[in-house]
């Protein structure tokens, strides 16, 4: 993933106590699956919190940050906007011209929670449909970041972990790291 520039997700709109989990997933997800950083809206605190903690035990580099204005984010954006939906165009069709300006330009990933305003859709270089049927934002994510690393994000290493996990064919086995 080294060619690449980086990839940061906008998590938009989040409704305290009912989208606990959701908000924490999308930060969970983009850390596991190649993102640099994820960016929640300013009451999304539990859910920063716990992606920090997260990234604080199994390792990094990432960065999860609040945002007052999501939507500034957005205009403000010095690089591509992919908007996932299931309105916009099909994953398949337009994955390979992504790609090719993710190696030019950072890139901003937004996903909504609730009905997503106009603007972003405006604001987005892509609306991408990872398929064109509802679901929700951590599977769109989580599909969408691995087409757009082809696989590559599973085999990242990760630093300044305290543990890591030794992957078993049955059980557990958590060891600590050497690192400091
Ligand atoms: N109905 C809402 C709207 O009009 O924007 C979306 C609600 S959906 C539960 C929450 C988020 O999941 C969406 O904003 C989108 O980011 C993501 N999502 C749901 N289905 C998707 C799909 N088929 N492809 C890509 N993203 C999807």
């Amino acid at each position: 993933m080294h060619d690449e520039r980086e990839v940061t997700v906008l998590r938009l709109g989040h409704r305290p106590g009912r989208d606990e989990r959701m908000t924490t997933h999308v930060g969970l997800t983009a850390r596991a699956l190649g993102a640099e950083g994820v960016i929640f809206p300013a009451n999304a605190t539990q859910s920063l919190e716990t992606v920090a903690d997260i990234t604080e035990r199994f390792g990094g580099p990432f960065d999860v940050e609040l945002t007052e204005s999501p939507r500034a984010v957005v205009r403000n954006w010095e690089g591509k906007i992919v908007h996932l939906t299931m309105y916009g165009e099909r994953i398949q069709d337009v994955e390979a011209e992504v790609r090719e300006a993710h190696r030019q330009a950072p890139l901003l990933v937004v996903v909504g929670a609730e009905k997503v305003p106009f603007d972003v859709y405006e604001a987005a270089d892509w609306n991408v449909g990872v398929t064109n049927q509802p679901h929700s934002e951590v599977a769109g994510l989580a599909v969408f970041l691995d087409r757009l690393f082809e696989g590559r994000e599973l085999e990242r290493e990760w630093v300044d972990a305290d543990r890591r996990v030794i992957p078993q064919e049955t059980g557990k086995r958590v060891e600590p790291t050497d690192e400091e």
